[in-house]
């Protein structure tokens, strides 16, 4: 469960980028984050992963007070949240396989179980024939069901996504959301997805956040895009 009680974010120039946020996420849900640009949605991000911490309130993702972590201990909490960035920022001169491995291998798995591991995500990712492919290689497409295969091989409980469709076609985008519903249904991830895309909102309907001014302004289930006047 992801809960955040009466969530302050003030940078140091003064800029207010949340404003008393409180939000419960339940296991296995998949939500988006909607608004404006810099509306607070990236504060929001990464005050779940570890990467900021609030001025006040309390950020709990699966019974960890995130905001408290010390300094040493974030990343050893980012192995258990797969995270996805627009741009796929996959390691370049490893192969897809050996980017999956990787993740996998800094953790401390077995050998034998990181192939067998890689082997199921592959399939997942509908990437299997592209194991021994370079990145570059990769259609965007390809690689952002890569980067999405690396941020959930080690079976994290939270995906949170930040624009995963953003560099990518209609087309494209469409399997992006088919994998993560995939994703959601299969490794039972809650997943909290930023989005910009208000066909991708509007077609595959979940809870909707959105936000303004560092506020939450709606949160609506299943709910459609709010259009801006
Ligand atoms: P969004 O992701 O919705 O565009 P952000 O969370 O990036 O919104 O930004 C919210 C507000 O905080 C904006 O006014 C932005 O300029 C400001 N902001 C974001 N990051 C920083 C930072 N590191 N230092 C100062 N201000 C920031
Ligand atoms: P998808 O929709 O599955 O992401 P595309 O329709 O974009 O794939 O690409 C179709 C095929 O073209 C893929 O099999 C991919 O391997 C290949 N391809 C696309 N872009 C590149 C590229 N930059 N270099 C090599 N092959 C590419």
């Amino acid at each position: 469960m992801i809960r955040l009680e009466n969530v302050s974010k003030e940078y140091k120039n003064g800029v207010h980028a949340l404003r008393d946020i409180n939000l419960t996420i339940e296991d296995g849900e998949f939500v988006y984050i909607i608004g404006p640009t810099g509306s607070g949605k990236s504060t929001l991000i990464k005050l779940l992963d570890g990467e900021e911490i609030p001025n006040s309130g309390t950020v709990m993702v699966e019974n960890i007070n995130v905001g408290k972590l010390k300094h040493s201990k974030v990343p050893v909490y980012r192995r258990n949240i797969g995270v996805v960035f627009q741009d796929f920022r996959l390691l370049p001169r490893m192969t897809i396989f050996e980017n999956i491995a990787f993740a996998l291998e800094v953790i401390g798995m077995k050998k034998v179980d990181i192939r067998r591991r890689v082997r199921e995500v592959l399939e997942l990712v509908s990437l299997q024939d592209k194991a021994k492919a370079f990145p570059d290689e990769l259609s965007g497409g390809q690689q952002q069901r890569a980067t999405i295969g690396r941020a959930i091989a080690n079976h994290p409980k939270v995906l949170i996504a930040d624009e995963p469709t953003g560099n990518l076609d209609p087309q494209m985008s469409a399997e992006i959301m088919d994998l993560l519903e995939k994703i959601n249904e299969v490794e039972h991830a809650t997943i909290v997805m930023v989005t910009h895309d208000s066909t991708i909102v509007d077609r595959f309907k979940k809870r909707t956040i959105c936000l303004e001014e560092g506020y939450v302004i709606a949160d609506i289930m299943k709910g459609g895009y709010l259009k801006h006047e």
